[in-house]
């Protein structure tokens, strides 16, 4: 039987990889609680390119990602929607924004940001909102952020629980697009999110804080419910250290070319997991 015949999904959740490398022990991982859903909450479960960072996708990371999740029977169902085929949809979300006055252009560089709050820019620096009000010609920039109004959003986590964030003290207006034409994560897993019917999110503690923000978005793009959301901590190596990308033990291709079944790598990504509870959903 094809994956889509063998039930009736009561949720749709993602496997939402971005093709800027290949695959390692902490996305098997994230995969293998993404298919507990499927099979503990008759989620479906849509494979999801996220390659909206032309700069630093690559096509052959994709195929070898897809290839490794299928040597580990992972099998998403139905059709695999791509990032870069929805540029078009991104445009006309951002246009509905600007033209309800939610979004506007920015000039602001990294450096610029940085010496406005006095501070060495990462990526959790808050935008403290300098152009929102500078009226901005729409054409001397791609760049474009989204307003953020003080509020705070709650969320039931199912796995950490009731979670509150305020996205205007953690990042301020972020950014849809950015000054090289790039639509963000942000934005387009907002908008993935909602045209794919995704309402069960299932993805690590490392993007959390970004819950919130996203949470807001969707709402002003006249999602009511949002999505649920499950947070799984992220797996360590044995003593607790930080798994990297750089760690040659942790990728899937260098396991399978040391001789690893499938079965070793799930049970390897599998020990450092702690899988959210999906029966109480
Ligand atoms: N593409 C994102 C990542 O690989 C997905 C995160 C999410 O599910 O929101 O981290």
């Amino acid at each position: 039987m094809a994956p889509t015949e063998r039930f009736t999904a009561r949720f749709t959740t993602r496997f939402a990889p971005a093709p800027t490398g290949y695959l390692h022990l902490g996305h098997v991982a994230n995969a293998i609680a993404v298919w507990d859903a499927r099979d503990t909450a008759a989620a479906r479960v849509l494979l999801r390119i996220e390659d909206h960072d032309r700069t630093r996708c690559r096509p052959e990371y994709e195929a070898a990602i897809r290839e490794d999740l299928a040597w580990l029977g992972f099998r998403p169902d139905g059709e695999v929607p791509r990032q870069s085929d929805r540029r078009a949809r991104y445009e006309a979300v951002l246009g509905q924004l600007e033209a309800r006055g939610l979004a506007y252009p920015c000039l602001c560089s990294r450096k610029d940001i940085a010496a406005e709050s006095g501070d060495v820019f990462n990526e959790e620096t808050r935008y403290p909102g300098t152009c929102r009000h500078r009226g901005v010609a729409g054409d001397a920039t791609p760049a474009r952020r989204f307003v953020i109004e003080p509020g705070t959003e709650r969320f039931d986590d199912l796995w950490l629980g009731v979670q509150e964030q305020d996205p205007s003290r953690q990042c301020g207006d972020f950014l849809i697009r950015d000054r090289n034409g790039n639509f963000t994560y942000q934005f387009c897993v907002v908008v993935d999110d909602m045209d794919q019917g995704v309402d069960l999110v299932v993805r690590g503690a490392d993007v959390l804080a970004s819950t919130g923000r996203q949470i807001r978005l969707s709402r002003a793009l006249g999602r009511e419910t949002p999505p649920r959301f499950a947070h799984h901590a992220l797996i360590v190596k044995p003593g607790g250290a930080k798994l990297s990308k750089s760690d040659g033990d942790t990728g899937v291709r260098e396991l399978r070319a040391a001789g690893a079944a499938p079965d070793d790598v799930l049970a390897r990504a599998r020990a450092g997991l702690h899988s959210p509870d999906f029966t109480t959903l």
